[in-house]
Order: C-alpha cells, then sequence, then structure tokens
C-alpha cells in the first residue's frame, strides 16, 4: 500500500490545482461544464477516500471493522459515481443523447438503483501478507458495470471520431490508463491506481475540452459561424428584395420617360410625372444604399480597377449635382486643377459614388449661399493623390456629432432635419468605401455656418491608356436604321418597357417571354443585332439561356444582361459569364443610350 502512497498525493496536489483554476474562472453554463463541475469535486473526494484506505492499512484498523467497511463501500460508490458521470459526458460531448429532463430523472432512477446494490451487496476485504483489498460480489458488480461502460465508450469513440475530433484524447487516454492499471494492479496487487487513473482523465479533459477559455473561444467560434450565416442569409434577402422592387421601378420609370417624351402629353402632367421620376430615383438610391452596407458588412464589395477618363467622371458629377440643386438659391462652385491626370486607374464607379454622396448631402443640408467642389492634385512617381472636397454653406454639424457621422443608419439632429430626406447610410457606405481604396475622408464644420469634407484617394496615373475617351452621341444622332433587337424577358410589363424604349430610337424590337423562345428563335436562323437577356426567369435563367446560344453552331451575336438582379459588383459577374454588357432595371435613359450607341450605331 505504502507504493501508492506518492502517487495519491501527487494525483491529489494535481486535480485540486486544476479544480481551483477551473472553479475560480468564469464558465459557460452547459450541461457537459456542469458534468463537469460534478466529476471534478467526485475525482477529488475519490483520491480522499482512497487515501483514507490506505492510511487504514498502514495505521493497522481492524480489517473488518464497521468504519473500514463504510470506507471500503464509499470507495465503490464514489467509483461507480465517477464512471456514470464520465459516461454520460461522453455521451453528451459526442452528441449521441440529448440529455433532457425525462431522460435525467432515468438516469437518476438508475443511479440511485446501482447504489443501492452496491451498498446491499456483501463485499470481501482480504489481508494477504499485508497487501489489503476488497473482493465478493459488489466488487465484482462493479467490475461489470466498468466493463459494460468501457464498450459504450468505444463504440461512441468509434461512432463520433469525426465529431470528437481532439476531445477524443483524454476518453483514449483514459482507456489505455485503466488498461495499464489492471495489468500493473495484476502485478503488484498493493498497487493503487484507480484515484490516479479517474484524476489523470479529469485533468485531461481541462485541457482539451473544458478548459473554460477553450470552451469560450468555441462558443465564440459557434457564435461566429451563426452571426455569418445569418448575415449572408440578410444579403440573399436583400438581393432578392432589390430585385422585386426593382422590377416594378422599372415600369414606373420607364413609363414615365417615355411620357416626358411624349410630345401629346401636356406640360402640366409633365411635371407630375417629373416628380414621379424623381422619387422613384430616390426610392431607388435607397435600395441601392441598403444593398450597398450589407455587401459591405459581408465583405463581398469589391473594388474594380479600370482605366477612366477624369474629365469624363468630373462632368458626370458636376452635371448630376446641378440637376439635383434645382432652383435652390446656391451657388455651385468648382474648382478643378488644371493638371489633373487625364486617365487614370482605379474604380471610377467607387469614386463617383463618394463624391455624389458628399455632394448630395452639401445640396440636402445647405438652404442657401454656395458650395464648392474642388479636385487637386499631388503628384509622385505615377501615383496621383486625388483630393477632393467639398465645402457648403449649410447648416453645419455640431463638434460632438462629427464622431458619429459615420455610424450607419445615423441622422444628426433629426428635428430638424425631419424635412430633410435621408436613411443615414450615405456616410457610413462613403466611409467604407473610402477605407477600402486605402484613402482618407476628413470633416471640417462649425455648426450654423458649414460643412467641409474632404477625400484622399491614390490613384495610379495611366500613361499609355488603353481606352479612348468616349463621346457618347446623343440618341437622335445615332443611326439605327435596320436594327433588329430581341428582348427576352419573363415579366410582361417589362418587355412593354424596355420595347417602347428601343422604339423611341426607331429599333424594330420582337419580343419573347423565355430563354426557350429565345433559343427557338435563334435555332431557326433568326437574325438581330442584339439580344437583351432578362437574367432571373423561371425554368432558364439568362446565364443557362447564353450558355446554349453559345453553343449554338455559328452564333456570334451580341448579348446583354438585362436584369434587375442590381448588387454592386453584378456587371462584372455578367461579364465572367459571357455577356457583352450589361443593362441594369430600372433603365436609366443615358446607359441605354450608351448601349444603342455602342452596338447598334451604323455610324
Ligand atoms: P442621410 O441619408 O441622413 O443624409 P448620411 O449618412 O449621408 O445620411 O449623413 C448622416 C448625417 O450627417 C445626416 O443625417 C446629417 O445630419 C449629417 N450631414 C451629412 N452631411 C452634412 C452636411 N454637408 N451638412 C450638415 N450635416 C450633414
Amino acid at each position: 500500500m505504502i507504493i501508492s502512497m506518492p502517487f495519491i498525493v501527487c494525483t491529489f496536489i494535481f486535480t485540486l490545482m486544476i479544480a481551483i483554476i477551473y472553479f475560480a474562472k468564469r464558465h459557460i453554463d452547459t450541461i457537459e461544464t456542469k458534468l463537469y463541475n460534478y466529476i471534478l469535486v467526485i475525482s477529488i473526494i475519490n483520491i480522499i477516500i482512497e487515501f483514507t484506505l490506505c492510511m487504514n492499512i498502514l495505521l493497522d484498523v481492524p480489517l473488518f471493522s464497521f468504519y473500514n467497511l463504510l470506507i471500503n463501500k464509499l470507495f465503490l460508490v464514489t467509483l461507480f459515481t465517477w464512471f456514470t458521470l464520465f459516461t454520460i459526458y461522453i455521451i453528451c460531448v459526442s452528441g449521441t443523447l440529448e440529455i433532457k429532463d425525462k431522460v435525467l430523472v432515468r438516469i437518476i432512477l438508475y443511479y440511485l438503483v446501482m447504489v443501492a446494490f452496491l451498498v446491499l451487496l456483501p463485499l470481501d476485504l482480504v489481508d494477504e501478507d499485508g497487501v489489503a483489498y476488497s473482493t465478493g460480489i459488489a466488487t465484482y458488480f462493479l467490475y461489470g458495470v466498468c466493463v459494460v461502460y468501457s464498450l459504450i465508450w468505444l463504440y461512441i469513440i468509434y461512432r463520433s471520431k469525426k465529431k470528437l475530433g481532439k476531445k477524443i484524447i483524454p476518453f483514449f487516454s483514459f482507456i489505455i490508463c485503466l488498461a495499464i492499471m489492471l495489468v500493473a494492479r495484476a502485478l503488484i496487487p498493493g498497487l493503487l491506481l484507480n484515484s490516479f487513473s479517474s484524476a489523470f482523465a479529469t485533468i485531461l479533459m481541462y485541457f482539451t475540452i473544458e478548459n473554460p477559455d477553450i470552451k469560450m473561444i468555441e462558443q465564440l467560434n459557434i457564435a461566429r459561424e451563426q452571426a455569418e450565416k445569418a448575415n449572408a442569409a440578410k444579403t440573399d434577402f436583400l438581393s432578392n428584395m432589390s430585385h422585386e422592387i426593382r422590377t416594378p421601378l422599372n415600369a414606373i420609370v420607364g413609363f414615365s420617360n417615355l411620357l416626358l417624351d411624349d410630345k401629346d402629353v401636356p406640360e402640366k402632367a409633365k411635371d407630375e410625372v417629373r416628380d414621379i421620376v424623381m422619387a422613384s430615383d430616390n426610392l431607388l438610391e435607397i435600395v441601392n444604399g441598403i444593398l450597398d452596407i450589407s455587401k459591405i458588412e459581408a465583405n463581398k464589395l469589391e473594388i474594380v480597377n479600370n482605366e477612366y477618363s477624369t474629365k469624363k467622371v468630373i462632368d458626370e458629377l458636376v452635371a448630376l449635382s446641378k440637376g439635383r440643386l434645382g432652383d435652390k438659391p446656391i451657388e455651385f462652385k468648382t474648382n478643378f486643377a488644371p493638371d489633373l491626370p487625364p486617365i487614370l486607374y482605379g474604380d471610377a464607379g467607387r469614386i463617383k459614388q463618394i463624391c455624389v454622396n458628399i455632394l448630395t448631402n452639401a445640396i440636402k443640408y445647405t438652404k442657401e449661399g454656395w458650395i464648392e467642389f474642388k479636385i487637386s492634385s499631388v503628384v509622385k512617381d505615377n501615383i496621383c493623390r486625388l483630393i477632393i472636397s467639398v465645402e457648403d454653406t449649410g447648416i453645419g454639424i455640431k463638434e460632438g456629432n462629427i464622431d458619429k457621422l459615420f455610424n450607419k443608419f445615423e441622422r444628426l439632429d433629426l428635428d430638424e432635419n425631419v424635412t430633410i430626406e435621408g436613411t443615414g447610410l450615405g456616410l457610413a457606405i462613403t466611409k467604407k468605401l473610402v477605407d477600402l481604396m486605402h484613402g482618407k475622408i476628413v470633416v471640417q464644420s462649425v455648426f450654423g455656418r458649414g460643412s467641409k469634407f474632404t477625400v484622399c484617394l491614390d490613384q495610379r496615373i495611366v500613361k499609355n491608356p488603353t481606352i479612348k475617351v468616349e463621346t457618347e452621341k446623343h440618341y437622335e444622332e445615332v443611326n439605327v436604321q435596320n436594327k433588329k433587337v430581341l428582348l427576352v424577358d419573363d415579366n410582361k410589363i417589362n418587355l412593354k418597357v424596355a420595347e417602347r424604349l428601343l422604339k423611341t430610337y426607331g429599333i424594330d424590337v420582337e419580343c419573347v417571354d423565355s430563354g426557350f423562345a429565345c433559343i427557338d428563335k435563334i435555332k431557326a436562323h433568326e437574325k438581330y443585332d442584339l439580344i437583351m437577356l432578362d437574367d432571373m426567369m423561371p425554368r432558364m435563367s439568362g446565364v443557362e439561356t447564353l450558355k446554349k446560344l453559345k453553343e449554338i453552331p455559328g452564333f456570334d451575336m451580341k448579348v446583354i444582361a438585362l436584369t434587375a438582379n442590381a448588387l454592386t459588383g453584378m456587371k462584372e459577374k455578367y461579364l465572367n459569364d459571357g455577356f457583352d454588357d450589361y443593362l441594369a432595371k430600372p433603365i436609366n435613359k443615358d446607359e441605354l443610350n450608351k448601349i444603342v450607341n455602342r452596338y447598334l450605331n451604323s455610324d
């Protein structure tokens, strides 16, 4: 028995240390953790009882005294308790069984019955040449239970090895340890290693599974995965919602534009139609804003760099701002450095979006005075640092509010601005875009006097541009004589809008309502100068239709994606899918003009 003492003392110290560390830390409250709490406590009790057993022998306590018998029985019960808890723990960790109230009641009943057996069954205590041990029915009964438990562990480990992963270590080690212990016990009968084996497994469980830090990280990972899934679902939902909103908007914007061009419509009615167009544009901007922010949050927004003409971008921004100023008594001043490089390499679309956001805000939050749109540059090697600023004499921003400006959905001084439309997304998107382009945005403002937003962006200078600066013609100048277009869309109203818009150019338009009908037309050797193909169609999408079209021998017609799927980056996706170009719904007249000019202009 003396030989067991060092093992018992060391095991006690280690287990106690682990217990102190474990209980001192905050841990997550799960059924496994609760079970581990009990396992730890029972381990310590087990060691103390085993220690007492050894001491009884060393102190020559009579073998068959009631006290010695009681300690031996207690030893069997705590061992059984430890083994049972360990088995339930493996079952829980492997996910084999979910421990609910009903199951718990059964387990407790089973436990009580087994303990009663252990207490009531006879126990023999033997002392052979100074080596004392217990035998008898109670001991054999416990051995039998342990064998059944071991088989259960092996079965669970085998079945759930993938799910258990690293968690298999303590369970496996314990089984090996038990085997070693049995062999050692057979060789040296006086060696008591029961509590050593169970404590060994308990300590290993702490390091591989139950360490609160590991558990926390595990829980955080699960929470992160769930959040990512929820975010992906949100992005999907928003993309679908965008499609759903854009489809009816396409009809509203399309028909309104047609009415504006209709000579028979009285001027008074046209005024109202203009308001419809403006309201639709606002709605579209809101949808786009929500889409952008969700894409940014899902880390799906990419910066797509291309060569672009600086002048063209600036001209478009000035035209758009002047249009938005309407009849407000505001002077729109511009100041563009004459030495700006003509062609730069960067994401022109996103730069425009940044400028539009701060220019629109300046217009929205200024009642009178002036707005200055200024662009200068600092050139170093082949990098041009664009310094874009928009200054206004508007309502200004309180100093304490400047930090909140870039928070999403944050609108400042709502009481005073209640009449100004906005979602509070513009600057949040702007900031994220500037960050994505490794730029900087700075705000200076005096409340009641005005604000100045300055954006710095580094763009590469293109010395030998591959693009030519396009000069788009107005549709009245485009020669589209004898041009034929095939429109493919499952939505009848969308077909009507696109058809009417194209007919204003004098283009011959044919409409079909599915990819199948489109393929039939091509197979019937019909010739078109351009095919405009909707993507989201039932049964066969536009992308699938295009794939099938390209399989038709000799097919070389230009195909444009005409779609309400307007998540940013979609243009690139459609070009990758093999489309020649992309036109978003609602159809913007200028964009349509560019497409007609590019693909149908005979000149
Ligand atoms: P919103 O859609 O409300 O305009 P933004 O994110 O673009 O959302 O702007 C957030 C808030 O910042 C606005 O609600 C407004 O209070 C304030 N703000 C932005 N630009 C200006 C400006 N030029 N002058 C005064 N306040 C501004």
